[in-house]
């Protein structure tokens, strides 16, 4: 591929046409977002949101596929001419948290809300679709539009796997994003490496003999040998894992017995693991088993393991990072490119799509000073020029990711650097 034969072709997207096009759709998915907050819909309910994004992609001349992965949509946008299919991800589905919010477009639905701000993930992907459809004389390869329904349940990324969405053609690269209201609007943050934890789940169930409290002797107390469980658990992945290693694994929920003078005869706790490397969760995993096994022995309960890995570790690829974030820079400038210290513990099934395809996540900035929000809190909001900024930077990315070369507008460079 000679990338000099696109460039000529490359007006209607130089940096500065972008923003143009950017600040002219802005307010439209400023009112896109709004309308989807105001009707948060949840894991695999998202049937008026995918219905608003299926039609806005009809919209743009696309042919989106509806109920994909369940309630999720996908459309290909063709560049026209031979190159890689990328791939980008947005995920759709609100929260089940009731909004203390007073904005207008506050949600209009008790006890459901956007609060992990996926409204603003539809518009940023509408905005792209809109942009990478219009685009003059097309580009080489094509663009897959994937709107995804339950993210916050980990289930939606596997059911669209299920459906295809990486076959029929295959996907080459893919870009994924969330915002941050950390970082401040205007700016886009990225992990080298591992951008997101791996999360597993686990039940401990410990049966015993129950009897009269004043008879321990003849019965075997479950409750006991659930607390030294926990107990044991606690300093277990300081133990197994090493020192430079990070993981966390809390004990959420630990339930036993049922009046005071009964010995109990059954306890159950329910914990998390969250993991920064793909190799640390079978080795806690293989450690609590082994716990359990020592502690059933030696307290003569049984005591049952049930383990699930719900989503592994987020890592980027580093070729499809560099590759994406030279876009970025290209589009709103390296200045506004920020290297995050801590990827974040929570988990992102963005994951199961970045373990099978070369993937890029960017970490969106949303946030107002003072930072006063927090994903997954009942006042979530964002700086909607935000949404702007993603849409650029997205744009750039995925434009990079399809290997065309980044025409830089010297005029607005120099004008810049005066
Ligand atoms: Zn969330
Ligand atoms: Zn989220």
């Amino acid at each position: 591929m000679q990338s000099s034969n696109y460039t000529s072709e490359l007006t209607g997207i130089e940096p500065h046409a972008l923003h143009a096009r950017v600040e002219a759709l802005l307010a439209e998915a400023i009112a896109i977002r709004r309308d989807i907050h105001a009707h948060p819909e949840l894991a695999f309910e998202e049937t008026r949101t995918s219905e608003i994004v299926a039609s806005r992609l009809e919209k743009f001349g696309l042919a989106p596929r509806r109920n994909f992965g369940r309630t999720g949509v996908v459309a290909m946008i063709e560049g026209g001419r031979s190159g890689p299919c990328v791939g980008f991800r947005v995920d759709m589905d609100a929260l089940p948290v009731q909004t203390t919010t007073t904005a207008a477009y506050r949600s209009r639905y008790d006890g459901k809300m956007h609060a992990c701000g996926h409204d603003m993930h539809i518009a940023i992907g509408l905005g792209v679709a809109e942009i990478l459809a219009g685009i003059e004389g097309g580009f080489p390869g094509r663009v897959k539009m994937i709107f995804q329904p339950a993210e916050e349940t980990v289930e939606g990324a596997l059911a669209m796997i299920a459906d295809g969405v990486l076959e029929d053609p295959k996907l080459h690269a893919i870009l994924g994003l969330h915002n941050s209201p950390d970082i401040e609007a205007g700016l886009v943050g990225y992990l080298p490496r591992t951008a997101m934890a791996g999360a597993d789940v686990f039940d401990i169930s410990v049966t015993g003999v129950g009897g009269h409290a004043s008879q321990p002797d003849r019965c075997i107390d479950a409750l006991s040998a659930a607390c030294d469980m926990a107990t044991a658990l606690r300093g277990l992945v300081a133990r197994e894992l090493p020192p430079a290693k990070t993981a966390v694994l809390t004990i959420g929920s630990l339930a036993a017995g049922t009046v005071r003078n009964v010995v109990a005869a059954h306890a159950e706790l329910k914990g998390t693991l969250r993991t920064l490397d793909p190799e640390s969760a079978p080795v806690i995993e293989a450690a609590v088993r082994r716990v359990a096994a020592g502690l059933a022995a030696a307290t003569r309960t049984k005591i049952e393991v049930a383990w699930s890995r719900v989503a592994p570790v987020l890592a980027n690829d580093p070729a499809a990072l560099k590759k994406a974030l030279a876009g970025v820079a290209w589009a709103i400038g390296a200045d506004n490119i920020v290297e995050l210290e801590k990827p974040s513990m929570g988990a992102e099934d963005f994951a199961f799509f970045a373990e099978r395809v070369p993937a890029a996540h960017l970490r969106i900035g949303s946030g107002r000073r003072p930072f006063a929000h927090a994903l997954h809190r009942a006042n979530f909001d964002i700086e909607e020029r935000s949404i702007g900024t993603a849409i650029q930077a997205s744009v750039g990315a995925i434009w990079a990711l399809l290997g065309c070369a980044l025409k830089h507008n010297r005029e607005a460079e120099n004008a810049a650097t005066k």
